[in-house]
């Protein structure tokens, strides 16, 4: 699109939210000004189910803001708009120009009027009539379809002249805030961002939580977990990242328990460590990456077994998810390329030859009582854990 004068922003789900609905819209109103926050001075106003972007400086990048939008949950579509005098042959002109950008060769349309300046000589109906019949005349290859047109051409008369004919789908899903709070065990892996994105597209806030063992992990390995957050956060908004020192733990774990439990006994711990945070930052539930048969932890046993470590619900949206599925989500939300960077994470240092694929819950308690007072150490971790917002 040539230029971009305003953007009408068109939300579905939350629409049928019913008495709550006031509090998803309100919530979505101010994630998309937080999200155009950084690229300029926008006014956002809500009309009647759709929300509008209109930019108060000269010179900001319209494109971006429609890019930035596009990450934003709890909207369905984006609609790119010229705005034109408030006369039949500028309207016209504009419209036709518009669709010269776009595909319309034995393609279908229609036109939807909304006249809010009430002096305008045209009603509704007789703008549509109107329009419908100038764009006939000027642009081949276009038919009238009134049920199921491919291109809505919508024109507002207000205190300008404003016509849409381009529709950007959003990301869907409910606006973030609108749907309580949760812990996600981010690694530096593939599948926990998508993970916490699939679990923020419901309208979820995320706090992540990091295990990093350092001098065993490098600070590289930190940053890459650091960056995959600020990917994450064009969708999610600011997470708070819990960067937590697990070596002191993991070199226990090690010294204490047999090799074929490590991974499960250490996934416990995390678990353990990732619900004491999120109680301490209000959320209700955790998430993780995992995926049934992915890997020896992954089993039904395993994750029975993991899952016994604590109380709240954990969330996996991966579950029942192929890799290759996984890293379609990753690519789409950009994250991929970050996640197959070659940085080793904690649980590949350490991983045991022979995992342990069916462990049983009391042999794992058994083995977990030679550590001692792990309570301690989980509580020295958090109070040692760095809070970043990237
Ligand atoms: P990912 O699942 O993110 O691709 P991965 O496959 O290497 O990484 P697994 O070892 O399969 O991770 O661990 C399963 C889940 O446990 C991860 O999805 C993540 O939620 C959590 N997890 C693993 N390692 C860490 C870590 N160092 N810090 C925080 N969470 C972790
Ligand atoms: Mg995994």
């Amino acid at each position: 699109m040539k230029k971009i004068d305003i953007i009408l922003l068109k939300y579905g789900e939350i629409a049928l939210k019913g008495l709550n609905r006031p509090m998803f819209e309100r919530q979505l109103l101010a994630n998309v000004r937080s999200v155009l926050g950084d690229i300029g001075k926008f006014h956002v106003r809500k009309s009647q189910s759709t929300i509008y972007v209109e930019p108060v400086e000269e010179g900001l990048d319209m494109e971006e803001a429609v890019s930035a939008l596009t990450k934003v949950f709890g909207i369905v579509n984006i609609c790119p708009a010229a705005a034109c005098e408030k006369d039949m042959d500028s309207i016209a002109e504009t419209t036709i120009a518009c669709l010269a950008e776009i595909e319309t060769e034995g393609r279908t349309f229609k036109v939807e009027a909304k006249r809010e300046d009430k002096q305008f000589p045209l009603n509704s109906p007789q703008i549509c009539r109107e329009m419908g019949g100038r764009i006939l005349k000027n642009v081949k290859g276009l038919s009238v379809d009134v049920h199921h047109p491919d291109i809505l051409v919508q024109v507002e008369i207000r205190n300008k002249a404003y016509v849409f004919t381009q529709k950007v789908s959003g990301a869907g899903g409910m606006p973030v805030g609108s749907s309580g709070r949760a812990a996600l065990l981010l690694s530096g892996g593939i599948d926990s961002p998508v993970a916490g994105w699939m679990i923020a597209k419901r309208g979820v806030v995320l706090d992540g939580v990091h295990f990093h063992s350092h001098p065993y992990t490098s600070d590289r390995a930190k940053e890459k977990v650091i960056d995959l957050a600020r990917l994450m956060s064009a969708y999610t908004g600011k997470i708070n990242l819990h960067i937590v020192p697990f070596t002191d733990i993991q070199l226990k774990i090690i010294e204490c328990c047999p090799k074929n439990y490590l991974t499960i006994i250490m996934r416990r711990i995390m678990m353990r460590i990732a619900e004491k945070i999120a109680i301490q930052t209000g959320a209700q539930a955790l998430i993780t990456g995992e995926s049934i048969g992915q890997v020896a932890s992954q089993t039904m046993e395993s994750l029975a077994v993991t899952n016994a470590a604590v109380s709240m619900p954990v969330f996996r949206p991966c579950i029942g998810m192929d890799k290759e599925e996984i890293v379609q989500i990753s690519k789409k939300i950009d994250t991929y390329e970050t996640s197959i960077l070659p940085y080793e994470d904690c649980c590949t240092i350490f991983v045991p030859k022979h995992p342990k694929t069916k462990p049983s819950l009391s042999e794992i308690e058994e083995a977990e009582k030679a550590l001692g007072n792990i309570e301690e150490m989980m509580n020295k971790a958090i109070a040692d854990m760095e809070i970043i917002q990237p």
